[in-house]
């Protein structure tokens, strides 16, 4: 996860404990084909996590992680143009956290979005951090854990669809040979433990996440890969890790696209998992917000 930095900036961090909760499953992508999906009609939003001015975690040899977001985001939206997802848009915001989160999830939600998807590069918290040096220069590194991770929020409208997209995208990603990092689940994280909702594809539960919360449609956030592990880094600096999770998310995408358009036709789309979507004033969330 990424980690409050020296700088102070987080990730997704500082939040209350974990909540325990039942585990749900959405409907399987059984009987859906690629061709149930109307791709020009489907609305992907792709969220650069972070801004130029915070821009969340600092890697192993010093490159801002928003750059890393950016430059995947910008990958993964081109892929899924080139797919045929005409309506695939780049969410880029300059306000920073609190407003700035509560600004992704309105633009999301305004725009009628079939998916949101946040694309995050992890870290690890301050008290794991080594220190070496780099191009002359003193870096903290880790290199204790590697891989990507997802988290979906129970609080989000669409649990069921945040569930299922999530875990399609953890299955394409393994397909193509990568892994996730099961270090969430471990007492060294202390109060940044997870609950691994899907212990196959890489899910975990973090239902504070203002950007999953606030959305009103499947919302996922993905952590590509630890750019604070020094090896890991360099991959994601990479065109073939790159291309990589952006063929999984496209795949992940079509697959989703095409069993809820399924669904709409079976009139078997599962909705919301609580009674309504909340509201949260601003204030409220203040609190509970590093990123
Ligand atoms: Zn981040």
């Amino acid at each position: 996860m990424n980690g409050l930095r020296r700088a102070g900036a987080g990730c997704i961090l500082v939040f209350a404990a974990l909540l325990a909760g039942s585990e749900e499953h959405g409907p399987g992508t059984a009987g859906a084909t690629p061709a149930d999906c109307q791709r020009a009609k489907f609305r992907v939003v792709v969220d650069v996590g972070h801004t130029v001015g915070v821009p969340g975690a600092m890697s192993a040899r010093g490159v801002p992680e928003y750059t890393f977001n950016l430059r995947l985001g910008e990958e993964i939206r081109q892929a899924l143009l080139a797919a045929g997802f005409d309506k695939a848009v780049l969410l880029v915001v300059a306000q920073p956290p609190p407003l700035g989160l509560v600004e992704r999830a309105r633009r999301a939600n305004n725009g009628a979005a079939d998916i949101f998807l946040s694309i995050h590069h992890d870290s690890v918290p301050d008290y794991l951090l080594e220190t070496w040096e780099y191009n002359g220069q003193q870096n903290h590194f880790s290199d204790r854990f590697q891989g990507y991770a997802i988290f979906v929020s129970n609080d989000n409208a669409d649990r069921a669809g945040s569930r299922k997209f999530a875990s399609l995208l953890g299955r394409e990603l393994q397909t193509r040979g990568l892994h996730y990092t099961p270090h969430y689940t471990l007492p060294l994280m202390k109060g940044r433990r997870r609950e691994l909702v899907d212990a196959e594809a890489g899910v975990y539960r973090f239902d504070q996440l203002v950007v999953l919360r606030d959305t009103r449609m499947a919302a996922v956030l993905l952590e590509a890969g630890s750019i604070i592990n020094r090896q890991e880094e360099l991959e994601l600096a990479g065109p073939d890790r790159r291309s990589q999770v952006s063929a999984a998310i496209t795949a992940a995408v079509e697959n989703f696209c095409a069993l809820r358009s399924r669904q709409r036709t079976n009139g078997t789309v599962e909705r919301l998992s609580r009674p309504s979507a909340p509201v949260h004033p601003v204030g409220a969330i203040l609190p509970a917000l590093a990123r």
